[in-house]
């Protein structure tokens, strides 16, 4: 058994707060939104914390999620229900993209995406808080891991997903044991199905940032980085942008730590990378605006940030513009050609989210806004062998004579 998850150690969770009004709410009952509509941050007694564990307490522990338990919400042991989450390694992309740029890869975790991170602690706090059913809508990878850890220990799970959601992303929800539906609509048409059967009592709704723990989980991306990099952070962050929960998460995290004293008041940038075809965020850094609107007749080969609206808009530009980063919008045929360069010169098989951010680097380095020596992080999100690859058609007749110099 892993050694993080041997002892009932203790947690400090003080309590919840609206993301905009900063109203407070009880912490160990169960919550959607705030009444003001917008997402819960969980709020720790860091005080305590720094008094409990230090960096080097931490830094003893095996290397999972699960050492940062302190700064996480679950508070018995008994109720995560762990897959293995692993931390993930930073690769370097040195001819595809750059001397200095470095991948975080979170293929490798439980499902085979970072989703995983979040689910794993929101489903630890359901089961904590006696929940027994629970739908969401998902671009793929978000059912996926939900179906994975909610089958595990229990809980019942209903997945509505947009119809052209990658046909793997729909099965493996379905092979994991929840009952999922492909809806004809987008992935917020999916969410208002949720939120009217939660309304009506029917299951608790897990949409991204309508429940507070999967910020939590995402914001390991941040605490793993700090210890990755010696308790420094990289210059730059780019983050492909569906609803912002791991951008939200790392900033959070990155806020608790330098409260800890175990980082300085220096940030990355933090780059938001939007498809150009989805692009909601873009247009509202653009236009100055602290909210984006509904993007209109969204369409992406990158399914997990085809998400044309996002409850958390105002926490993702908030903290794109304090870091002093930028949001920057790539077209899908940049798109493939990042996770063809990434593949042939690195052998590194990157999502097409993963490829958004290599292309939005190079756009970034074109326009200045980073420079070659910059340390920069590129986040892939899930394991590239979930999305489909061109054809390799060429078969060879062994019983006719080969033309070896052919080959
Ligand atoms: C969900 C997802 C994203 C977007 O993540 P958010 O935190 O929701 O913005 C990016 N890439 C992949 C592969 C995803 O599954």
């Amino acid at each position: 058994m892993n050694q993080n998850l041997t002892t009932d150690r203790q947690t400090f969770v003080t309590h919840l707060e609206c993301s905009i009004t900063g109203e407070q709410y009880e912490a160990d009952q169960l919550h959607g939104l705030s009444r003001a509509g917008r997402p819960l941050l969980v709020r720790y007694d860091l005080d305590a914390v720094r008094s409990s564990v230090s960096r080097d307490t931490i830094e003893a522990r095996p290397t999972d999620l699960w050492r940062w338990r302190e700064l996480l919400p679950v508070r018995h042991t008994a109720n995560i229900v762990s897959l293995g989450e692993i931390e993930t390694p930073l690769v370097p992309l040195t001819k595809s993209g750059g001397p200095n740029v470095l991948v975080k890869d979170e293929g490798r975790l439980p499902t085979g995406s970072f989703k995983a991170r979040g689910l794993v602690m929101a489903v630890a706090m359901a089961k904590e808080l006696g929940v027994t059913k629970i739908a969401m809508p998902t671009n793929g990878n978000a059912g996926a891991a939900l179906a994975a850890y909610a089958t595990r220990c229990g809980i019942e799970t209903i997945v509505f997903c947009p119809d052209d959601t990658p046909e793997i992303n729909v099965r493996e929800i379905a092979m994991q044991g929840a009952r999922v539906w492909r809806v004809n609509g987008l992935i917020d048409d999916c969410g208002a199905i949720v939120g009217k059967g939660a309304a009506e009592g029917r299951w608790f709704d897990f949409s991204t940032l309508k429940e507070p723990y999967r910020i939590e989980g995402k914001k390991t991306m941040g605490l793993e980085l700090a210890a990755q990099f010696g308790w420094k952070l990289p210059d730059a962050i780019f983050y492909p942008t569906g609803g912002g929960t791991g951008l939200i998460g790392m900033w959070k995290a990155f806020d608790e730590l330098e409260k800890l004293g175990w980082i300085g008041s220096e940030r990355p940038k933090m780059f938001a990378v939007q498809a150009s075809g989805c692009a909601p965020i873009v247009r509202a850094f653009e236009a100055g605006e602290e909210h984006a609107e509904r993007w209109e007749d969204a369409s992406t080969v990158a399914a997990g940030i085809r998400v044309p609206k996002a409850v958390g808009d105002f926490l993702i530009l908030r903290a794109v513009r304090e870091s002093g980063g930028q949001a920057l919008a790539v077209g899908d045929p940049a798109i493939l050609k990042a996770v063809d360069a990434a593949a042939k010169q690195d052998g590194l098989l990157l999502c097409p989210e993963g490829g958004a951010t290599l292309a939005a680097y190079h756009q970034a380095l074109n326009t200045g806004l980073v420079d070659e020596d910059d340390k920069v992080v590129l986040f892939n999100c899930a394991t590239g062998l979930k999305y489909p690859m061109p054809e390799a058609p060429q078969a060879l007749d062994r019983t006719r004579p080969i033309d070896f110099d052919a080959l």
